[in-house]
Order: structure tokens, then C-alpha cells, then sequence
């Protein structure tokens, strides 16, 4: 479309740079993969996102997973106002923590403890460091592919050969900061054993996405879970699920209730927090009670627990816990968006393949199977940066990345599927000229 105009966003995003690192203050928001600037947003509400310059879209970020019941949802923020005026943060405890950390225990039945953080990236780095203090191990292992955020442990990606040892993804984070990090494939066990066998005595624990999410949408196969699950028993080593796009998303009880498989500890981030800045990691009692001030493993946060974000994270639960038809209702309208998409691939013929998991779904630009990050790398990025380029200014954000998830909520309507998928096909014949 030729009347997009993006004018006041083009202008804010020359002051940004000037101020900021790229202009933006987490690098996918740059658009940079997809060969644009971004966009700036003034507001939004339900499905819908308005941006400085008027331009509306049907939104698929939804904040990359935090809104699961929409933008500015009254329900989840009535009330805020008398929270706020109460004060915003004290220093000492406060009842609506203990409310928050009791609904979490009694809805995750792997979790006797839990501790709340404010990002998802403090949640897995602390659940780390209470890992080893509790087996008294350093190693772990990771998976190729799995995003568990910037802690520098965890910023690694697999050098060459099957057994790994983490080689740093980023400059300042030092070789002896990874070399306990061991990568392994995504669903393959066998990657798995092999580095058990030569590390018996020293890893940790696993830490793994049980539905990768930040590769796009690759679902762990339930064996595989199971075999983590095995392994590490049989090797004493902690087994970690970061749910933190997962947990209370694919359902109520997060990926480990869909498998009916319980982790040792489990992360949580995003859906928690209802769109303020929220993390959690729980766990096995045992394993808790060596976290301090109980036990000798330091974790702290000066705004950890925070009143403003416990209250819209605890309505945003309680919502999800009272009513379970939101979950089968995501769900169907996933199917849909699935079955619509993959008739507009069928009749196009386009390399296309769309993968979902309960409502979490994504478009890879290939064909084949998706099983681990190598697989999933020969999507083709220079026809999803046209692809989205074209969804961009007819009014649908997709993410600006071809290996981030589409995020559903529960405002989206069957309206609004129903025009992104007229939408999505016009696209797809533009990016495949067609
Ligand atoms: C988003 C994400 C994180 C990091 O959370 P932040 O709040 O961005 O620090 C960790 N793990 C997974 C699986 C995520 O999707």
C-alpha cells in the first residue's frame, strides 16, 4: 500500500538513536530483520495497536506474550489507581505477595515454593545459581535454539560437533562464564546422554523451554521431555522448565500440564506480570529452601514483589484460574487461524509451513519438519521481511523477526482472523509474486 505513512515514527526513531542503542531499548523492536524502522506506539486497546502516526493494526506481539486477555484490559487493571495511591513500593513485605505466591503453589503442582523476581531473564539466572548451590555442581546444559534471556551463562550457542561447549554469542560475556554451559539439540536424546556420560558428577541441571518459543514454535516431543525428565533423576541433576512464555499460556497449568511432566523448578515471566515487569522461579521444596534468606544461595530485589505489578498479575491470574473456557476458546480460534493460513499455502503453493501448540502458532518460510534450530534455519528471512513489510502497512503486526511466535489473546476476534487471513494472502503473493 502506497498511503502508509509512518512520518512521526521515522522522526521520533532519528531522536532515539541519538539517546539510545539502536534506538530502542530491546533489539527486536529495531525491525532491523525485517529491513524497516520500527514503528512507535501511542496506545492500544484489545486487539488493536495505534501508532503515533494514526496507523492501526491487528496485533500479534501483544507484548510478546504478557497480554494473553488483550491490551488494556479493564478487568486485569480495575482497581490499579487505589493500589497506586497507596504507594508504589516499600522495601518491606506486603500481604498481596503471599497472595500472589500461594495462587502460583496451588495451581503448579511441582511447585511448594516460589519467588518472584522482576523479568523473566532474573528467573532463570536465579533458578541457575540456586540449581548449583543446591547439587553443589557447576555444569548445565542448555538447548540450541532455547532463549531463556540475557543472563551471561546462558548467552551461548553451540561450537562445532555434537557435544558442545558453549562458545560466548556476545561480545563482554567471558570464555570462563560459559565454559560450564553445554549445549545440546532440541529434541535429541542422544545429544543429551552423550554429555550426561562424559559430565556424570557435574552438571546441575537442564534448563529447556518445553516448547521453544523463541525459535519460533518448535514443540518439544513428549519423549524427549520424558527423557530429561529420566535423565536427570538418574544423574541428580535439576531439571528446569522456563515457562516463562508457556506457563498459564498453553494452559492454566503451563506446558508441564499439557505433557503431564513435573520439573524439579520451573520459571515464570510475562503472563504473570500482565504486562508490568514480572519473573518468578518455584520449585521443589528442598531445592527453595536454599535460597535466602532460608538458605545460603543470595537472590534479592530492591522492587521484587512489587504492589503495582503483583495487583494487575494476580487479577490477570485469577481471571485465567476462574474462567478455563478462555484456554479452549484460544485454542479454537488458533485452529482456525491455522486451518484459514494453511488454506491460502495450499492454494498459493508457497513454501509456507505454519506450526501450532495449543494457541501458540508461527508461519515458517519453508517446508519440512521443524524440529531443533537447524531445522528451522532454512526458513527463507528475505521472504518474511516482505512478507511482513506488506502485513505492516495493510494493518497487521506480525513479529518482526521470522523466529519469534505469533501471540494470541483473548481479544482477538473471528473478525479479526478472518481479515488477517485475506490480509496474510495478499502478502504471501507479494513476498512470493505470485
Ligand atoms: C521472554 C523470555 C525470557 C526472558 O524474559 P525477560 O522478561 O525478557 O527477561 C526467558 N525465557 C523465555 C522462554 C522467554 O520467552
Amino acid at each position: 500500500m502506497d498511503n502508509f505513512n509512518n512520518k512521526k515514527s521515522e522522526e521520533i526513531f532519528v531522536e532515539a538513536q541519538k539517546y539510545i542503542p539502536g534506538g530502542v531499548n530491546s533489539p527486536v523492536r529495531a525491525f532491523k530483520s525485517v529491513g524497516l524502522n520500527p514503528i512507535f506506539v501511542e496506545r492500544a486497546k484489545g486487539s488493536r495497536l495505534f501508532d503515533v502516526d494514526g496507523n492501526e493494526y491487528i496485533d500479534f506481539i501483544c507484548s510478546w506474550g504478557p497480554l494473553i486477555l488483550g491490551h488494556s484490559n479493564e478487568e486485569v487493571s480495575k482497581g490499579i489507581e487505589e493500589v497506586l495511591a497507596r504507594g508504589t513500593s516499600y522495601g518491606v513485605p506486603t500481604a498481596i505477595e503471599v497472595e500472589m505466591a500461594k495462587l502460583i503453589v496451588e495451581s503448579y503442582p511441582s511447585i511448594d515454593m516460589v519467588r518472584m523476581v522482576n523479568s523473566g531473564t532474573e528467573a532463570t539466572m536465579s533458578a541457575l545459581r540456586v540449581a548449583r548451590g543446591y547439587t553443589g555442581r557447576n555444569k548445565i546444559i542448555k538447548f540450541e535454539g532455547c532463549y531463556h534471556g540475557h543472563a551471561d551463562s546462558l548467552l551461548v550457542k553451540s561450537g562445532s560437533g555434537t557435544i558442545t561447549f558453549g562458545v560466548p554469542t556476545s561480545p563482554g560475556v567471558p570464555e570462563g562464564t560459559v565454559k560450564d554451559t553445554l549445549v545440546c539439540t532440541y529434541n535429541d536424546m542422544d545429544s543429551v546422554r552423550k554429555v550426561f556420560e562424559e559430565n556424570p558428577e557435574d552438571i546441575a541441571a537442564v534448563i529447556v523451554e518445553p516448547v521453544g518459543g523463541n525459535m519460533g514454535v518448535v514443540p518439544a516431543e513428549k519423549d524427549f521431555l520424558q527423557g530429561l525428565r529420566e535423565i536427570t533423576k538418574e544423574f541428580g541433576a535439576v531439571l528446569i522448565f522456563d515457562e516463562v512464555i508457556t506457563g498459564f499460556r498453553v494452559a492454566y497449568g503451563g506446558a508441564q500440564e499439557v505433557y503431564g511432566i513435573e520439573p524439579d523448578m520451573t520459571c515464570f515471566g510475562k503472563i504473570i506480570g500482565a504486562g508490568l515487569p514480572v519473573g518468578a522461579y518455584g520449585g521443589k521444596k528442598a531445592i527453595m529452601e536454599m535460597v535466602s534468606p532460608l538458605g545460603p544461595v543470595y537472590q534479592a530485589g530492591t522492587l521484587s514483589g512489587n504492589p503495582l505489578a503483583m495487583y494487575m498479575g494476580l487479577r490477570n491470574l485469577n481471571i485465567l484460574k476462574n474462567n478455563p473456557e478462555i484456554y479452549s476458546n484460544l485454542e479454537e480460534k488458533a485452529i482456525k487461524f491455522e486451518k484459514a493460513m494453511n488454506a491460502v499455502i495450499e492454494e498459493l503453493d508457497v513454501e509456507v509451513t505454519v506450526i501450532r501448540f495449543k494457541a501458540m502458532l508461527c508461519t515458517f518460510f519453508a517446508k519440512g519438519t521443524f524440529r531443533n534450530f537447524s531445522e528451522v534455519m532454512k526458513c527463507d528471512t528475505e521472504k518474511y521481511a516482505i512478507f511482513f513489510r506488506e502485513m505492516l502497512k495493510n494493518g497487521v503486526l506480525f513479529p518482526p523477526a521470522q523466529f519469534e511466535g505469533l501471540f494470541l489473546s483473548a481479544a482477538h476476534t473471528n473478525e479479526d482472523i478472518d481479515k488477517t487471513v485475506e490480509i496474510f494472502k495478499n502478502a504471501l503473493k507479494v513476498a512470493f509474486n505470485k
